[in-house]
């Protein structure tokens, strides 16, 4: 037995989901009788992700991606607060930098 919020008046709600279940379930609340989705992953607690600002509206807090070969990473970043990512084209490794990089 599991707890979630509902989204639409804060209410705990009990789910019923057993250990292994993975993926989307359709939840009512009993106090509003509003359908929401509960996002289940297996061996992962029913987690609510921190604030996304960028995801009401902010801006999206980019770093660096970081990865091996990072002369691939050059250029492209991950938002902080969210799965968005961008390529910024003129940091992306040019031909030269990438012949140095293989010693050509
Ligand atoms: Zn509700
Ligand atoms: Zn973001």
């Amino acid at each position: 037995m599991e707890e979630v919020k509902c989204p639409y008046c804060r209410e705990y709600v009990e789910i019923n989901v057993d250990d292994h279940y993975e993926g989307t379930e359709e939840c009512e609340c009993p106090k509003c009788e509003k359908f929401f989705e509960v996002f289940a992953e297996a061996y992962i607690s029913y987690s609510v992700s921190d604030k996304a600002d960028c995801l009401n509206g902010g801006e999206h807090k980019w770093r660096q991606q970081i990865g091996s070969p990072d002369i691939h990473f050059k250029g492209k970043y991950l938002c902080n607060d969210c799965t968005a990512t961008k390529t910024v084209e003129s940091e992306i490794a040019t031909k030269e930098e990438w012949d140095i990089y293989f010693g050509r």
